[in-house]
């Protein structure tokens, strides 16, 4: 390679890197192609990586055939990225080593509690809600004695393993030495702004589900971490969850990555796309004739 090619080619673990993280459990729509495609020219306009990830670990909603298709389908827009594809079923020993840390510096609290339990004390007690709107676990249902949890979990008990929303704010805070946690938003335009997290406004979130040895907020800090990404693209729905995600990027001692969180498009209701809600996909709308640069158009791009 000359001297200028060299100067000019950076090392992939100084190039800005970007991804796209799909969960596998429907087919694309324009929300996604909207997501994809920024963070695609974003890299692009940098000379960045630009990296898929498949984020199947919940197995009872994957599908291999919604993998195949959301592949076909980015690169039906034109789309290309780095192989291989990451899959997080394929991670879950790191999700375990990292919950292992959390659990050995004592943030992580066993919960047997199951969904009725919780439901039933919340109907008695009206409680605050977390920002998606849900009511945040109660109170009365947090840490059991250490020595009552320690016996159902080594009989066996299935349960779900919750963040100790508090201590885990106090050991933030002592590790930043007072300062407020942090992360930094990329505006449409490309300017940077400081926006402070308030993870304590979700309560003791779940980090390792009942069922899955995971939970969306532990995958998505760790693989972030893995492949190096700089730069987090995703909807505006997942804005006030960059909270939690900083709080654990804290705790794990993982670097930070900046984020822009984009506009939504929403359906004729007036209500984000959602592949449970049925909106039409990719595909559908490719057979019915638009070409990549009929969606671009359609999502305003
Ligand atoms: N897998 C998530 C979704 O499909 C996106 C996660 C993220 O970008 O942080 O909604």
């Amino acid at each position: 390679m000359s001297p200028h090619l060299a100067d000019t080619h950076l090392a992939d673990t100084q190039r800005p890197a970007f991804r796209f993280a799909p969960s596998p459990n429907g087919p694309l729509h324009l929300g996604h192609a909207l997501s994809a495609l920024i963070g695609f020219e974003r890299a692009q306009a940098v000379g960045g990586r630009f990296l898929v990830r498949i984020e199947d670990i919940d197995a009872g909603r994957t599908r291999d055939d919604h993998v195949d298709a959301i592949l076909r389908d980015l690169a039906w827009l034109g789309m290309a990225w780095e192989e291989p594809v990451l899959r997080q079923s394929t991670r879950f020993h790191a999700y375990d080593a990292a919950a292992r840390r959390l659990l050995d510096d004592d943030l992580l609290y066993p919960c047997f509690a199951n969904r009725s339990q919780i439901n039933a004390v919340i109907a008695n007690c009206p409680n605050p809600r977390d920002p998606d709107g849900a009511p945040m676990f109660p109170a009365v249902l947090r840490r059991l004695s250490r020595a009552d949890a320690a016996d159902r979990v080594a009989r066996g008990e299935p349960h779900a393993l919750r963040l100790d929303m508090p201590r885990a704010v106090a050991t933030v805070r002592e590790t930043l030495n007072g300062a407020p946690l942090t992360f930094t938003e990329i505006s449409n335009e490309g300017a940077s702004q400081s926006q402070t997290a308030r993870p304590e406004r979700w309560g003791d979130v779940v980090i390792v589900r009942k069922e899955t040895p995971a939970s969306y907020h532990l995958a998505v800090v760790v693989d972030d971490a893995f492949q190096g990404i700089t730069h987090v693209t995703r909807g505006q729905d997942l804005f006030a969850a960059t909270d939690i995600h900083r709080l654990l990027q804290v705790l794990l001692g993982l670097p930070e990555p900046v984020y822009h969180h984009h506009r939504l498009i929403v359906g004729p209701d007036g209500q984000k796309l959602s592949k449970s809600a049925g909106a039409g996909g990719l595909a559908d709308l490719q057979a019915a004739g638009l070409t990549p640069a009929g969606i671009r158009a359609r999502i305003a791009l």
